[in-house]
C-alpha cells in the first residue's frame, strides 16, 4: 500500500538517506532496524514530508503518487506520523488531543464512532479523558500520540521509536495495542531500538545502515540472520 523508491536526504553535505525503497502492505507491521545516527527518524520525517527530501524519490499511497505533496496533503492521503518525543499538546486535555487528530477533511466523516474505536484500543484514555496531557505518565502520552493519530483515519501510521522510555509492561502493553491497530488493516511503519520486541510483533523488516538500506526480510528470517543478532539483538 505505501511504496517508497529512490528516497535520499542530505542535511548540507551530510547524506542522510541515500536511494532507500520499501513498501509496507495493507495490516502489514514492517520494523526499520538501525544504531544510532543510521537515519530512521530522518526515513519517517521524509516519507511524512516534513523535512525536505533530494529530487527523485517515488512515494506512492495505494497507488497514488503522494511525493510532491505538503505534510498535510499527505495526512489526508492516509498517512500519519507519530514523531519520537509524541508531539502532544501538553497543556489539552486527553479529549482535545484526540479532537485535533480529527481535524483532517478524511476524518471528520465518523468522527465520534472513530474516536469510540480508539478509546476502546486505549482504555486508560477514556478513563482520562478529562486530564490534561502533559500529567500522563510516560506511557500513556504514548497511547495519547497513537490515538490521537489514529483519529485522522489513516491507512499507514509511521511510528518513531513508541517504547522509548517505557516501562517493559508497558512496552508489552504498547506492542500489544499496535497488533490490534493492524487487525483494523492498518499498516504500520515502526522504528525501534528495541530490535528484540519489534522483531516480536513485525511482519517483515529492513536494516537501515548509515542511511542505506543494507538488508531486509522476514521477522524471523532477521531474527536467525547472525550479522542482525550481532548488531542489534546482543547477540556475539
Ligand atoms: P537515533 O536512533 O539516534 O534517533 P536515527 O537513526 O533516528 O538516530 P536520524 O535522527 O535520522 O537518525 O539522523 C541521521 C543523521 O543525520 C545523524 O548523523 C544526525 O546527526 C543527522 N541529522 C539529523 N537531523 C539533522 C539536522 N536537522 N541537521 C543536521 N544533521 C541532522
Amino acid at each position: 500500500m505505501l511504496e517508497v523508491k529512490n528516497l535520499s536526504l542530505a542535511y548540507g553535505l551530510h547524506r542522510a538517506l541515500d536511494g532507500v525503497a520499501l513498501n509496507v502492505g495493507r495490516g502489514e507491521i514492517v520494523t526499520i532496524l538501525g544504531a544510532n545516527g543510521a537515519g530512521k527518524t530522518s526515513l519517517l520525517k521524509a516519507i511524512a514530508g516534513v523535512v525536505r527530501t533530494l529530487p527523485g524519490k517515488q512515494v506512492r499511497l495505494g497507488g497514488r503518487d503522494i511525493s510532491a505533496l505538503a505534510a498535510h496533503d499527505i495526512v489526508e492521503s492516509g498517512l500519519a506520523l507519530v514523531p519520537e518525543g509524541r508531539g502532544i499538546f501538553g497543556d489539552l486535555t486527553v479529549k482535545e488531543n484526540l479532537l485535533l487528530g480529527a481535524n483532517p477533511k478524511r476524518a471528520r466523516d465518523g468522527e465520534a464512532a472513530r474516536r469510540e474505536r480508539v478509546l476502546a484500543l486505549f482504555p486508560r484514555l477514556r478513563e482520562r479523558a478529562a486530564q490534561i496531557a502533559r500529567t500522563m505518565s510516560g506511557g500513556e502520552q504514548q497511547m495519547l500520540a497513537i490515538g490521537r493519530a489514529l483519529m485522522s483515519n489513516p491507512d499507514i501510521l509511521l511510528l518513531d521509536e513508541p517504547s522509548l522510555g517505557l516501562s517493559p509492561a508497558m512496552v508489552q502493553e504498547l506492542f500489544a495495542t499496535l497488533l490490534r491497530v493492524r487487525e483494523a488493516g492498518v499498516g504500520l511503519l515502526l522504528v525501534e531500538q528495541n530490535a528484540q520486541e519489534s522483531l516480536r510483533i513485525a511482519d517483515r523488516g529492513y536494516v537501515l545502515e548509515n542511511g542505506a538500506i543494507v538488508g531486509h526480510g522476514t521477522a524471523d528470517h532477521l531474527k536467525s540472520d547472525p550479522a542482525v543478532q550481532r548488531a542489534y539483538l546482543g547477540g556475539v
